[in-house]
């Protein structure tokens, strides 16, 4: 309960901070809506009587009905208008929240399927609107339920009491409705928050281009289409039988309040045979009951699904409250003597076995340090213990004397450049793909053609120009496989860092580009301090040291002539490579 009010208060909190002009104008609608019933049931009330006093009066008080419903019609179009735009604006703000968490999540949080369905769960509740939801139900409740049904209760209770608990009990199934639905609703939506991913998930591999292609050359595709459809309904049916018995629900609520409304009609008319009231009075009587029945329907309704809208953003913010990456803040300014990578082991949160295991090596300042192993030796997951961006699970990774994890990550990143073999192919200038990684260097012509020269890349460059669209997305100039990966190194590179790993960014290169680039490289970054990671042995005469894994160890480590002599790993993998190319 107290987790419910507290969201609740944040939620009302985040409405009144971030739209407040949208927050004053809901508190005067749903006042005038709340008074509303029973201001018109007091002037027909008059208006009624008044037909027969005479013309006269019968037009005065006209006008006056005239005017009023105008006037609240004019309103009720503005004030539609600013709700409707400061709700959206509200939306985006949440949105906006959900981005700014994933920018500051622990990358080792994306490991985690569990963060996956939070994440789903925190975009269903802002799909489903849950969020502008609690507002509006709140406001409706306090001040149209309870003022609308206090100011109509005071102007029937003159004629008769009974016209209150009738009203009641004629709409009190619509709360318990609301509550054991709104509840079933939540639980079946929650719970389909992996489904939902599933279906996304298959629903992009027909958007993607590449994925998309494969299928079709595998002639896959109706056979994924079929696993999405199979999915949607599988979440459809679900949702459509709880449409279904949410239908079922209300038209029994609702022959529920037609009985009370014919039963308010029988007690209406008892008064105005027996003479206690006027048949002008009669009328209001009625018109203010369907104003009182509408008005607890709408308290019951909304207090009644305000549990569920609650436990959709208790959702959101879990998700938006995760915690940050942790950031000490020892300052950093590049590396100057070592960095001694000290008996560290590795699990990923969803595996059973370690991805390095008991690891021990050290990196001298401007070392070129080859990385080589078979796939899944564990070579990725040390060069991203090696930047602090998975945390180690034993031992620790130190630069000059301090632990990575101490360090102020702002400012080390600033000293590393890294490029992935999942590199990203940006949907931007061919000027940007390169500047993305120095972005205070974005109108540096000559370094960024320097950049791609030294990258092999001088044809585009004179082919396209830096200004030029890459990607097709938007009808830009598409690139091989070969040159977007070309480009990932030229922008690890011209970022002007003294540390800089590479993980295996020239696999989709021929073997003499490859050597090519690759020997280059060696040569450009003579300054920095380097890890490579190449399945290529060639490249290891060129490097300080050779580190060679196997199974999430480290086996071998040392130079190129230092490991041959030792007759081991190394040697295996280069003799095994040297034949594929004699
Ligand atoms: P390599 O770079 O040598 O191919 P990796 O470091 O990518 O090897 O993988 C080492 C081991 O960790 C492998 O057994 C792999 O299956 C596992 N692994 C890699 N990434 C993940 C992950 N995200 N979740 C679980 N296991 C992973």
């Amino acid at each position: 309960m107290k987790k419910k009010w507290n969201t609740y208060l944040r939620v009302l909190g985040i409405f009144f901070r971030v739209v407040p002009g949208t927050a004053i104008v809901t508190l005067v609608h749903y006042t005038i809506q709340g008074l509303f019933p029973a201001v018109t049931a007091l002037l027909l009330a008059r208006l009624f009587d008044a037909a027969e006093i005479g013309a006269e009066s019968l037009l005065f008080y006209g006008m006056i009905y005239l005017a009023v419903y105008v006037a609240v019609s004019f309103w009720n179009f503005f004030a539609g208008i600013v709700m409707e735009t400061g709700a959206d604006k509200n939306q985006v703000n949440y949105r906006y929240e959900i981005c700014k968490r994933f920018a500051k999540l622990p990358l080792i949080d994306f490991e985690n399927s569990e963060l996956k369905d939070k994440h789903q769960r925190a975009e269903t509740c802002l799909y489903q609107g849950m969020l502008h939801r609690v507002t509006r139900s709140s406001f409706q409740m306090a001040i149209v339920g309870v003022m609308g049904i206090v100011s109509v209760s005071l102007v029937l209770a003159q004629y008769s009491l009974w016209f209150l608990p009738l009203c009641l009990l004629s709409v009190l199934p619509y709360v318990i409705a609301r509550l054991v639905r709104g509840e079933k609703f939540y639980q079946t939506v929650t719970a389909q928050a992996k489904k939902m991913r599933r279906m996304q998930y298959l629903w992009g591999l027909f958007t993607d281009r590449r994925t998309n292609k494969e299928l079709r050359v595998f002639g896959a595709d109706d056979y994924i289409l079929q696993q999405w459809r199979n999915a949607r309904d599988e979440t459809q049916s679900e949702i459509w039988e709880q449409a279904r018995k949410d239908a079922i629900s209300f038209v029994l609520c609702d022959g529920f309040r037609i009985i009370g409304y014919g039963a308010c009609i029988a007690l209406a008319l008892s008064l105005t045979l027996s003479g206690t009231v006027s048949v002008g009075v009669f009328g209001a009587c009625i018109a203010a009951f369907a104003a009182l029945q509408s008005q607890t329907m709408h308290l019951l309704i909304s207090g009644g699904s305000l549990p569920a809208s609650l436990a959709f953003a208790a959702d959101y913010f879990e998700f938006v409250d995760l915690p940050d990456e942790p950031s000490c803040g020892v300052s950093y300014s590049g590396l100057k003597n070592r960095v001694e990578i000290k008996n560290i082991s590795f699990k990923y949160p969803n595996a059973s076995e370690n991805a390095v295991t008991d690891l021990t090596l050290t990196i001298c300042k401007g070392e070129k340090i080859a990385v080589l192993g078979e796939n899944g030796s564990g070579k990725t997951t040390l060069t991203k213990l090696l930047l602090g961006l998975l945390p180690v699970s034993s031992g620790e990774v130190v630069y000059d004397g301090l632990n990575v994890n101490d360090l102020d990550k702002t400012a080390f990143y600033r000293t590393v450049s890294a490029v992935s073999q999942n590199f990203v192919r940006y949907t931007l200038s061919l000027r940007e793909n390169i500047a993305i990684s120095d972005i205070d260097r974005m109108n540096d012509d000559a370094a960024i053609e320097k950049a791609l020269n030294d990258a092999e890349l001088s044809n585009l460059l004179d082919e396209i120009g830096l200004g030029a669209e890459l990607g097709n997305a938007y009808g830009g100039s598409d690139l091989s496989g070969g040159q977007w990966q070309k480009l990932a190194i030229a922008r690890g590179l011209f970022r002007p860092s003294e540390f800089i790993v590479l993980d295996e960014p020239t696999s989709a290169l021929d073997p003499l580009i490859e050597t090519e680039i690759l020997e280059k490289f060696i040569e450009l970054a003579k300054d920095k301090t380097a890890v490579i990671i190449s399945h290529r042995v060639g490249l290891c005469r060129l490097v300080d040291k050779i580190a060679v894994m196997k199974d999430g160890n480290l086996v071998e480590f040392g130079s190129h002539a230092e490991l041959i002599s030792k007759n081991g790993e190394y040697t295996r993998l280069f003799e095994a490579q040297e034949k594929w190319y004699k």
